[in-house]
């Protein structure tokens, strides 16, 4: 039995049946960690020691007889923007070199106490600006599939772990897309949950009002698996919303699937549209009655987003002067250790928001960009509160095309921001979506997205689910 072949449930039960324990599982992994990823550059840091600790504290619990959570003992990665106590926690950035987190993530917190082992933390676009794991001040995060192609991002390192058998399953966080891309890249399984539903507390903040924690994982029910163990209240966050996950019972019979019209639209691939519209065609054969639905203000998403993400990270990325936190530079004056440090600290990328985010925010371009932008926001809300009268879901690509070439878009940040048309009004809204394998364009997979209502993360889950038996 090739042990990393197994999913979270497989894993559970194996280690109710005795037919393997953590450490063996997690010495499988931490060896084809050691083997693949090389060519891959998933890990930036492979917490090895922490990993067999809680292995070994796993197995104590396992063969105690006692009860023991579904995510006992097994391996996870973690996208090195989330903090775990001890382990550095680079975000991807030179100006975080050398960073080492004092205290867990809520997310982390919750893991732990269902006796999870962590593996180490995966490769980023720094501060998770980006759209390829190209951006990440350390490698670039190659896909399995292919390893000439990038892995997406801004979590490639998390999604790749997972597609290269080397994490059960990971975290990763996105603020327009940086789940569902790299999932769909990659040919995984991403949930970006409803902002609020997981906390963001020991999240190295990007976009505060966007940001949000979600799994990333070889099926739905991992996927589900993870939500409900990380999802919840949390006093630290007091943008974290009180809600009870529920199962849902919805059936593909009767179901409404609202499909946008203006999602296929010119500059999508051919090849992404036959295999969404293939999969929608599945959903009706089903049963489902496809609903063709009007999102007109998505059309905006790009725009407004590239002004609101940048202001809010403007103001986060404040805090990284060269004095409370990682790299610091020598200089004369205390005015020279900030330009110094933050001018060699931060990559290409993170400079480019800073510049673009105060310019919004200056007191004479404040209306026109980031009040006009919120305004705009609004209406994004808006037509999802509309569509979400007439259907139960929506089914959109994830992406206009499959995984690109390594460098093809590194320098052009414009076309890089496009990459993120299907996914950032979805963030924009605080909704939910997740990235569901649908296909493949030769060895590429496509995701499906598949986009809920507010805290519908259960609806979303079960469709998936009965979606994943279909493809
Ligand atoms: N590609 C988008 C950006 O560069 C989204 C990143 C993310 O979700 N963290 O901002």
């Amino acid at each position: 039995m090739e042990l990393t072949n197994l999913t979270i449930t497989q894993l559970h039960q194996g280690f109710k049946d005795k037919k393997f324990t953590s450490v063996e599982v997690t010495k499988a992994y931490l060896e084809q960690i050691k083997k693949t990823d090389k060519s891959i550059g998933a890990y930036l840091a492979v917490t090895e020691s922490l990993a067999l600790k809680q292995a070994e504290a796993a197995d104590k619990i396992i063969t105690s007889g006692k009860h023991f959570s579904m995510l006992c003992g097994v391996p996870c990665a973690i996208k090195d923007a989330i903090l775990v106590d001890g382990e550095i926690a680079t975000a991807g950035s030179k100006i975080l070199e050398n960073y080492v987190a004092p205290y867990d993530a809520t997310v982390i917190k919750k893991l732990k106490t269902q006796g999870a082992v962590i593996l180490g933390k995966t490769n980023l676009d720094e501060f998770a600006m980006g759209a390829s794991t190209e951006n990440s001040a350390y490698q670039v995060t190659k896909n399995p599939h292919d390893t000439t192609r990038v892995a997406g991002g801004s979590s490639g390192g998390s999604a790749a772990a997972v597609a290269a058998k080397e994490a059960v399953y990971s975290l990763g966080s996105d603020t327009g897309g940086s789940i569902r891309l790299p999932a769909s890249f990659c040919g995984v399984v991403g949930l970006n949950p409803t902002y609020g539903s997981v906390s963001r507390y020991g999240l190295i903040a990007f976009a505060s009002s966007l940001d949000q924690i979600g799994p990333m994982a070889k099926n739905v029910e991992d996927a589900k698996i993870v939500f409900e163990a990380i999802y919840g209240k949390d006093q630290n966050d007091a943008t974290s919303k009180n809600y009870q996950f529920e199962e849902s019972n919805i059936n593909l019979k009767g179901l409404k699937i609202g499909v946008p019209k203006e999602y296929f639209s010119e500059g999508i691939d051919p090849e992404i549209e036959k295999i969404i519209k293939s999969a929608i065609q599945k959903a009706k054969d089903a049963g489902a009655k496809i609903i063709e639905i009007s999102l007109p203000n998505t059309q905006y998403g790009v725009a407004c987003y590239y002004i609101i993400a940048p202001c809010e990270a403007s103001a986060n990325l404040a805090r990284f002067d060269g004095i409370k936190y990682g790299f610091s530079e020598t200089a004369d004056n205390l005015l020279g250790v900030y330009l110094q440090s933050r001018g060699r600290g931060f990559g290409a990328e993170p400079k480019r928001r800073i510049m673009l985010g105060t310019y919004a925010l200056s007191s004479g371009y404040y209306d026109a960009y980031y009040k006009k932008a919120q305004q705009v926001r609004e209406l994004i809300k808006e037509d999802f509160t509309q569509a979400f009268k007439k259907v139960d879901v929506i089914f959109s690509p994830v992406s206009p095309f499959a995984a690109f070439k390594v460098g093809e878009k590194a320098n052009d940040p414009l076309s890089m921001y496009l990459v993120d048309v299907y996914t950032v009004a979805v963030k924009l809204a605080g909704i939910p979506a997740l990235s569901l394998p649908a296909g493949k364009i030769g060895k590429l997979p496509v995701g499906l997205q598949i986009i809920g209502n507010y805290f519908e993360e259960n609806k979303i889950l079960s469709i998936a689910s009965q979606l994943e038996q279909l493809f």
